[in-house]
């Protein structure tokens, strides 16, 4: 068993950047588990998808044309463990998302493979491919193997592997559908309405918490945020008070800041599941009355005073 199978993901026909992420990981595999390195894509346009695809140190591209462009679980479960008792690579990569939450498991208990969700890290130990993902809320950090495994399905957290950033030269495979009749049809897809607010993709977010205390205060730190050219987050109390719309929620049930180069986090604790969310950010500025307050344990920079004034001083300088 050799080689590294990613399968891509897509949605409505434009490819998430998981798995471009997933490429890069598999790439990096090749060396210490050889290659080749192959992605599946079940696409409505294999071509086009193909094409997409065709990073730097892919070798190969299988696609299978799918009738239409939405996720159907079963029509890639079919194709994915067929793929795999075919080329029977070392392990298989996707996304750790809604879809991969909705395959991943699934493939891993059909193939009798080992399985780990969430993954950011990868290694190869000796022969053995070791999966790190978080544990206990994002507490702890677990290195896992598959001992007796020939196969691992792999889950991988988005923002946590590099993508290839050049074009590659990887062959191209149509293969033919499965006859697999569709278990469910899509009838229509909708996208959420987020009102203009990417969490993943803010590279400046200045996130707001309890300690703004009534939602009145929302809209200064909303005009504050726009002055400043920042994205305005928050903890999840605020998005559960209605404060804010969710698509602002940073944390292990909200988003995760996986661009952000700055977080500038006001009245905010620290609890594990918001630090899910940004405690890897390069720059993080706290702001918090309480001295002990976790957030400042992953800070750049700690500043222990009030909210209000520390805003007062920002409106100043950036009026
Ligand atoms: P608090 O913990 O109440 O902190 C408020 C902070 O403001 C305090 O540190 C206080 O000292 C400070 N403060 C008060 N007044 C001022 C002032 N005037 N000036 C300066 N500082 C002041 N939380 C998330 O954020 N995101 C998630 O995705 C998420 N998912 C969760 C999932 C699960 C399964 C569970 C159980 C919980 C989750 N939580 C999440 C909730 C999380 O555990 C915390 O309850 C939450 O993050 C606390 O939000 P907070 O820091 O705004 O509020």
């Amino acid at each position: 068993m050799a080689g590294v199978l990613v399968i891509a993901e897509h949605r409505q026909g434009r490819f998430s950047d998981i798995t471009r992420e997933a490429i890069g990981a598999a790439v990096a595999l090749k060396a210490d588990v050889g290659g080749p390195v192959s992605v599946l894509v079940v696409h409505p346009e294999p071509a086009e998808a193909a094409a997409a695809l065709n990073l730097l140190g892919v070798d190969e591209i299988i696609t299978v044309a799918a009738a239409t462009a939405g996720f159907d679980p079963h029509f890639h479960e079919e194709v994915a463990a067929r793929m795999v008792e075919e080329r029977r690579p070392r392990c298989v990569l996707l996304g750790h998302t809604a879809d991969g939450m909705v395959l991943g498991p699934g493939l891993a208990v059909r193939l009798g493979s080992g399985f780990a969700s969430d993954v950011f890290a990868l290694d190869v130990r000796g022969d053995e491919i070791v999966a790190t993902r978080g544990g206990h809320g994002g507490k702890v950090d677990i290195a896992l193997a598959f001992p007796g495994k020939c196969l691992a399905v792999l889950m991988l957290r988005g923002a946590s592997f590099p993508a290839p950033d050049a074009p590659g030269q990887a062959a191209v495979i149509d293969l033919p559908p499965p006859e697999t009749p569709p278990v469910w049809r899509h009838l229509d897809y909708f996208e959420p309405e987020l009102g203009g607010v990417d969490i993943a993709t803010a590279d400046f977010i200045l996130s707001i918490g309890r300690g703004i205390q009534d939602e009145e205060n929302v809209a200064r730190f909303a005009a504050l945020a726009e002055r400043l050219g920042a994205t305005l987050g928050c903890s999840r109390p605020v998005a559960d008070s209605g404060w804010l719309h969710k698509a602002h929620q940073v944390g292990l049930t909200g988003k995760v800041a996986a661009n952000c180069k700055l977080y500038m986090a006001l009245g905010i604790s620290g609890a594990v599941q918001h630090l899910h969310g940004m405690k890897h950010v390069e720059t993080i500025i706290a702001v918090n009355t309480d001295a002990n307050a976790p957030i400042f344990n992953v800070a750049t920079y700690g500043v222990c005073m009030d909210l209000f004034d520390f805003a007062a001083a920002l409106e100043r300088q950036f009026n």
